[in-house]
């Protein structure tokens, strides 16, 4: 790497940019062969049922909380230290999120204050597996009768949990996935949604082509091949095949890749763990394989101090980041939805120091040196 790096970027090689050409090069560039070849071989590699893909992560919760069939006003518990998708998927729906706050051993959703919070209105939960650390699912399984469990795994491709990689059986109702550049694996934009129910499949599958369908009760005997009908509202979210072809291309190189990341995190660990400033990041606990799509530190002298290392990092030509400004304080759902600040007294205290260190996989263990090295020097 040069002496200017971002947080997070994607690897292409030369057999990526063949693949693509190849792609281009056939006769369908979208609704063609490759999407389904890219779907199954990620649920081959997830060991899940179905997988479908979308043309975004976005796209792909805003299909899982259609899937669940949430109703307006319908309650969704999800945390706010995460992207504004996360909870903008049950806006979508007209349903109505509430913030759950995290834990703070380990930044995901605090899932026994999950469970607490369930009301009669509660029908969906979105836990976010926060910087690829799988959230843990079993407290939540006092509750899957009632609660459609979504998991957010934009983060959390490659992880894995006591009872299975991320998005694999063993999991949440259905698991989402980001494939934007900055993620575990790119196709430029795009999504997957896993489940191993056949039910929702089918509805995530024609959410993604407007609600059509071609097998629905209403055929008469003067239809013929052209024939489809619409049965829900659905959107054109599809994923073009020349991006699948870039996903297929680089997904036997996924596992080496969340190595990596592992690798770098360890670094960063070993050079800052003597350093009382910075709290580190939650660690995979036992059983568990950590993403590590991120690696936040938390600077413990509070958000003067963290602005001062931003800007020095950045003035450096390093890319550091804030992950996430909590959803709540958003001026859409403060001003237009009513939301307070101040409900998640955990993720308050979090936000208010971290920072997300570069990581990926071309990061070069000097390059980590660097940023430790400027780090240190920002926080004098
Ligand atoms: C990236 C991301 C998304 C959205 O994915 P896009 O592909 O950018 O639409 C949703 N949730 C989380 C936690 C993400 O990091």
């Amino acid at each position: 790497m040069n002496n200017s790096f971002p947080y997070g970027r994607q690897e292409i090689s030369a057999a990526d940019i063949e693949a693509v050409t190849n792609a281009l090069r056939g006769e369908l560039i979208t609704q063609g062969p490759l999407i389904s070849r890219f779907e199954d071989a990620l649920a081959d590699h997830l060991g899940a049922r179905h997988a479908v893909a979308f043309s975004s992560g976005t796209a792909a919760l805003h299909a899982a909380a259609a899937a669940a069939q949430l109703e307006p006003g319908d309650e969704v518990l999800t945390p706010a230290l995460s992207f504004a998708a996360s909870a903008n998927c049950a806006l979508y729906v007209r349903a109505r999120p509430r913030f759950v706050d995290i834990d703070a051993a380990t930044w995901n959703i605090d899932t026994e204050a999950a469970v607490r919070a369930v009301t009669p209105g509660t029908r969906a939960v979105v836990a976010v597996s926060y910087s690829g650390l799988p959230v843990d699912l079993t407290q939540l399984d006092e509750i899957r009768d009632r609660v459609v469990v979504i998991e957010d795994a934009c983060h959390a491709l490659g992880a894995v949990r006591p009872r299975g990689k991320v998005g694999g059986r063993g999991g949440a109702d259905m698991t989402a996935f980001s494939f934007h550049p900055v993620k575990a694996l790119t196709t430029g934009e795009g999504g997957m949604v896993t489940t191993n129910d056949d039910e929702l499949a089918l509805r995530l599958r024609r959410f993604r082509m407007h609600g059509f369908s071609t097998d629905a009760p209403g055929r008469s005997s003067t239809d013929g091949g052209w024939w489809y009908d619409m049965v829900d509202l659905g959107f054109n979210y599809r994923i073009t095949d020349f991006q699948c072809a870039l996903g297929l291309s680089q997904l036997p190189r996924l596992e080496g890749w969340v190595e990596r990341r592992n690798a770098i995190a360890a670094r960063y660990r070993e050079l800052l763990d003597d350093d009382d400033r910075l709290e580190l990041p939650p660690d995979a606990p036992p059983g568990y394989r950590h993403g590590y799509h991120l690696f936040v530190v938390r600077v413990r002298a509070g958000v003067d101090a963290r602005l001062r290392v931003y800007d020095a990092l950045r003035r450096r030509g390093i890319g550091a980041q804030v992950h996430y400004i909590p959803i709540y304080r958003l001026a859409y759902y403060r001003q237009v939805l009513g939301y307070r600040q101040d409900e998640c007294p955990v993720t308050e205290r979090v936000y208010a120091g971290i920072l997300s260190l570069p990581i990926f996989p071309a990061l070069a263990d000097r390059d980590v040196d660097r940023v430790v090295h400027e780090l240190r020097t920002a926080l004098e």
